[in-house]
């Protein structure tokens, strides 16, 4: 298969002004996240919000460029390309939001918001926009009729399926979907999931899922990314995460969510707020969280490390594969050394 998008260490600072006489503060929403995801493939992006997630998602669909690191899209350079293969490059990657109705133009019909993006980028002409459109809307489990009614008209369900034709209609290569099921009720989720699953299937497509919800991320995901104050705490095949999570924040997030993951795992409960991501604790980023935290967790940032086939970002990773989380795990338990 081949590779869709790569990123390479995508990173984005924002400056947050403080007043006249006060230097901006740095605020780092995504700090150094590596991935790729093959055609035909889904990468789910998981964690509480503020995680940088969704700033993610907008640099990978060319919304806000990266502050640094790099970003290739279907086999091109995303950052430095010439605006005429940015266009290019804009059709390839398309958005699903989470709100359906609100992406949705309430004055358009339907056959205009599917034309638009034909009208605007190819040459066809209005029967063949018109024809496309239609086949469309079959595509995604509704009637060609549907063409003639307005957003309002449709259940929250079946915008989704408009919202997801609209993305679809110049045959994108990746689609980033951010929380495209958290505004639907759960048995319309299941459809939508199932409808997502087989349009991929049917043209290859990637897929970025942004989302909170694991029982979701369950359903979809080939690969997982668990994110944490804009790092990437644990990476890998969703069956090795899900199975046996080895960092405690993806333990936290899994013990979240009933009947997702193993039932053996430790059971932790996150404690406290996520801190400010303009003045995050210093070494590793969880540290302020973590009931494994020792000396060395808040001195030294633990760098990502491959360990049972995924990428983790604790010092002590190995440990847990070997012998387990320890049971007397307490908030911030500083009786253990490192
Ligand atoms: Fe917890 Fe320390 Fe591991 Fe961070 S490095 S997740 S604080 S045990």
């Amino acid at each position: 298969m081949s590779v869709v998008v790569e990123a390479r260490d995508l990173r984005r600072v924002y400056a947050i002004r403080r007043g006249l006489l006060r230097a901006p503060a740095q605020l780092q929403a995504v700090g150094g996240v590596s991935f790729s995801i093959e055609a035909g493939k889904t990468l789910a992006v998981v964690g509480e919000s503020g995680c940088g997630k969704s700033t993610l998602a907008r640099m990978v669909s060319l919304i806000e460029k990266p502050t640094e690191g790099s970003l290739r899209l279907d086999g091109s350079d995303a950052v430095s390309t010439p605006a005429a293969d940015r266009r290019r490059l804009r059709q390839a990657v398309q958005l699903v939001f989470q709100n359906p109705y609100g992406s949705l133009n309430p004055r358009k019909k339907i056959s205009a918001v599917l034309e638009d993006p034909l009208r605007i980028n190819t040459g066809l002409n209005a029967t063949e926009r018109i024809e496309r459109a239609r086949a469309m809307l079959v595509q995604v489990g509704l009637r060609p009729e549907h063409a003639n009614r307005y957003p309002h008209m449709f259940s929250g369900g079946q915008r989704q399926r408009i919202a997801i034709a609209r993305a679809l209609m110049l045959n994108p290569k990746l689609l980033v979907a951010d929380e495209p099921v958290s505004a639907l009720d759960v048995s319309i989720q299941a459809q939508v999931l199932n409808l997502l699953a087989d349009l991929q299937a049917e043209f290859s497509l990637a897929y970025l899922f942004i989302s909170h919800d694991l029982a979701v991320v369950r359903h979809i995901a080939h690969d997982v990314l668990v994110m944490y104050l804009g790092h990437v705490m644990e990476q890998g095949a969703k069956a090795k995460v899900f199975s046996r999570p080895l960092h405690p924040y993806t333990q936290a997030l899994l013990a979240s969510t009933p009947g997702v993951g193993s039932p053996a795992a430790q059971r932790i409960v996150l404690q406290g707020e996520l801190p400010s991501p303009m003045n995050p604790p210093s070494g590793c980023v969880f540290s302020t969280r973590c009931p494994y935290a020792v000396e060395r967790c808040r001195a030294e940032r633990p760098v990502p490390q491959k360990v049972d086939e995924r990428l983790v970002a604790c010092h002590f990773s190995t440990q847990f594969l070997e012998s387990g989380f320890p049971a007397s795990a307490g908030p911030n338990n500083a009786s253990r050394s490192a």
